[in-house]
């Protein structure tokens, strides 16, 4: 029965209206709830949080790994989910940041149909990882407008992924009006990757950091130009803007001055990891021995992430950084 009212919805309207219907047969299991840490949930589907009027955040699925579990594989003992999705209402459509994995769009387009009914008319991506920009292909093939930065879209041109190359770019600065409703976009330099964006709404005065600010540790993507001097210089970057809650990539939201907190505990670790470096600490113990625990990241969701992935370019530029100091020192 479904399969035959969609089937007619898409003859008549299209594959947006075919997705919306489908959304209003089961819309009923979301509801917007107040934040919790990680450290209060258990697993979960997807979900909404209500962010402030207009303003929407969808969570999760929240699970015990972030892609499909490989068999086989130790769990890391944290709790994962693709990226937080903003969801802005405006009385001409939604303007939305990031969609997540592919796999999550049906749930995603259900619960987005629980804020509003109306059609999702842009996508805004704060980075190319696939947990926040795999949907961008289903969301556009529902009519959705994507607009990302230049330095973003030459990332998925490297990565060739299907669909992610938008034919309409921002530069460093650009702006979506909707409604009477103004989003913004800022790209500002390098850290988590090498195309960061943050999309600002400066009515509601709430900024979407993308994983540059998340409810955990840095993962820095040496491979795609990250940063951890630029992740820090970033984040200040955004701290200049005007705002009083932060959207993470992942997690809860954050106060302003948590995020300031967060900066401040990556200049720690950057610090840590330069004593390690001045030490000597062979690049292969350094991860064991940089001391997380009493930042909170011992145990966080991107742990283990950045473990296997960023030590060696962490390493380097913080004996770069290491080396230009001693060489500023000597004049
Ligand atoms: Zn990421």
């Amino acid at each position: 029965m479904r399969r035959t009212l969609l089937e007619l919805a898409s003859r008549i309207s299209g594959p947006l209206f075919a997705a919306l219907l489908c959304g209003s047969l089961s819309s009923a299991a979301f509801a917007v709830e107040p934040q919790k840490p990680y450290s209060q949930m258990t697993p979960r589907p997807m979900w909404v949080e209500k962010v402030k009027d207009g303003l929407y955040v969808v969570r999760g699925p929240l699970g015990t790994c972030m892609g499909p579990c490989v068999p086989g594989q130790p769990l890391d003992g944290a709790l994962h989910e693709p990226g937080d999705v903003a969801v802005r209402v405006t009385p001409e459509g939604l303007i939305i940041v990031d969609t997540k994995f592919a796999r999550d769009v049906p749930d995603l387009l259900k619960i987005i149909k629980t804020i509003s009914p109306l059609p999702i008319k842009y996508v805004l991506n704060s980075h190319y990882h696939g947990d926040h920009v795999g949907g961008n292909g289903e969301l556009i093939k529902y009519g959705a407008q994507l607009v990302v930065n230049e330095e973003l879209r030459e990332a998925y041109d490297r990565s060739k992924r299907d669909g992610d190359s938008p034919p309409v770019t921002f530069g460093a600065y650009g702006a979506i009006y909707l409604g009477g409703v103004k989003v913004e976009s800022h790209h500002f330099r390098s850290g988590h990757t090498r195309g960061d964006s943050f999309a600002y709404f400066p009515d509601l005065k709430v900024v979407h950091t993308g994983d540059v600010v998340i409810e955990g540790m840095p993962f820095i993507d040496y491979r795609d130009g990250g940063s951890a001097v630029g992740w820090v210089e970033e984040i200040y970057d955004v701290l200049k803007l005007d705002f009083d809650w932060a959207i993470p990539g992942h997690g809860r939201l954050l106060t302003k001055d948590e995020v300031r907190q967060y900066v401040k505990n990556v200049e720690i670790m950057n610090e840590r990891m330069k004593d390690l470096v001045r030490r000597k600490v062979p690049v292969e113990q350094a991860g064991k021995m940089l001391k997380l625990d009493d930042l909170g990241w011992d145990k966080s969701p991107s742990t283990g992430t950045f473990m296997a992935n960023s030590i060696p370019g962490y390493y380097a530029e913080m004996a770069a950084v290491l080396a230009a100091e001693q060489k500023l020192g000597a004049r």
